[in-house]
């Protein structure tokens, strides 16, 4: 009998019920506006924000209204100017060469390797071009982070991380997002909380975090928050940083705030799922799983294998027989962009210098969601499909490794 799965790769978990109370309770007062407080009220949105802050270990944080303007926010209250060069992982998704596209700046594409992490040689020869690496923890892999902390520091150059795929992640113990200057979350409906939209900024630095507060549109209104510097801090800076418009509101902060309390939860329930994918594709004919540092404790919402050097008729011949047995696969390979997929060189406005190494670790990249709507005993089925489909066309064509 041919197995077949019938489970939605978009389908998330409902929000929890405290989530849906807290915001029918905003929606009854009408105060939705995150500076729309009653005497001695403190705000779900500023709520939001000390608490991420507390959770992360961070002395600041601003919520605001995507993960693509959180990384926005930080590159410019970190003073990147336009023209400047950027670096950036030549593996990540469009928001992020969109993010230093936004401010007039020029991504500098670091070249990927098998582990789906920057590549710290290719780094360290790149790493004098720029002063700052816009760094994308794409999929959730890790890099070595000491390493590349180190090859940044000693170069003089400012980490910013993209952690949309590392939220409750940490690395040698260290959360994402705390080893650089700024950590930017994204709390769209595919990450690990979802308020829809929506976005989260760390830093333990005052100016920028100043900056960024007022570069989201606080109205001169920043003693309404409860992560932010001192009112000195933003004297400094508020009549040198524009408004650009990118609040949290009240109802989404509010919809957040339980989600974030059960994050850790989420995250062993989404590496229980993972593991099993593993288990059950590891030492599959013909295709890699990518091996996980013991320093990475990562978030296993989404799943990789290599199918190293193989032919693109050959990758799409199982992505056809996998989606044929309902197991939708995406490939990085592929030459137009499609859905979540796009890759460098379809960001035409980049000029990017050959990145011969990440075409052809792309080539082979075989991508998965892994919502928790999934139980485990489907995880185990999507396994088995995989590596049935795998396995029948790498055996059918034993010429092509
Ligand atoms: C989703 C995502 C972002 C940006 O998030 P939005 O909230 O959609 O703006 C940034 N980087 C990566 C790798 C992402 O997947």
């Amino acid at each position: 009998m041919t197995e077949i799965f019938t489970g939605s790769f978009t389908q998330q978990e409902p929000i929890p019920e405290a989530g849906i109370e807290a915001a029918l309770s905003v929606l009854r007062s009408g105060r939705l506006h995150r500076y729309n407080l009653t005497e001695g009220e403190l705000g779900e949105a500023a709520l939001l924000e000390q608490e991420f802050a507390a959770q992360m270990g961070a002395k600041y944080c601003l919520a605001v209204t995507s993960g693509g303007y959180a990384l926005s926010t930080a590159l410019r209250a970190a003073g990147v100017k336009p023209g400047e060069p950027v670096l950036t992982n030549a593996f990540t998704l469009a928001p992020v060469p969109g993010a230093i596209a936004s401010i007039g700046a020029q991504p500098l594409f670091v070249e990927v390797n098998e582990a789906l992490t920057i590549d710290l040689d290719d780094l360290a020869a790149k790493v004098e071009r720029a002063g700052v690496l816009l760094l994308s923890h794409m999929r959730g892999h890790l890099c070595d982070m000491d390493q590349l902390m180190r090859i940044c520091t000693d170069a003089g150059v400012i980490v910013i991380e993209d952690c949309a795929h590392t939220m409750g992640a940490t690395w040698n113990g260290v959360p994402s997002g705390r080893h650089g200057v700024v950590g930017c979350y994204s709390c769209q409906t595919y990450k690990h909380v979802n308020s829809g939209e929506g976005g989260l900024l760390v830093t333990d630095d005052e100016e920028i975090a100043a900056r960024a507060v007022i570069l989201s549109g606080s109205y001169m209104l920043y003693d309404r928050h409860l992560a932010a510097p001192s009112a000195e801090v933003f004297e400094r800076v508020k009549y040198d940083t524009p408004n650009i418009s990118g609040r949290m509101d009240n109802l989404r902060a509010a919809i957040l705030r339980p989600q974030l309390r059960v994050l850790d939860r989420q995250v062993s329930r989404w590496n229980d799922r993972y593991r099993v994918l593993e288990a059950g594709l590891r030492g599959t004919p013909g295709l890699r799983v990518i091996d996980r540092p013991e320093a990475e404790h990562f978030v296993g919402s989404s799943f990789q294998v290599l199918l190293p050097d193989w032919t693109a008729d050959n990758v799409r011949a199982v992505l056809s027989r996998c989606a044929a047995r309902g197991v939708e696969l995406k490939w990085f390979g592929a030459p137009e962009p499609q859905g979540f997929t796009s890759r460098y060189d379809s960001w035409r406005y980049v000029a990017s210098e050959p990145m011969p190494q990440t075409d052809r670790v792309l080539a082979g990249i075989l991508d998965m969601r892994v919502p928790l709507t999934f139980s485990v005993e489907d995880c185990a089925l999507v396994a088995r499909i995989i590596r049935a489909e795998v396995s029948a066309v790498f055996q059918g064509c034993p010429a092509k490794t």
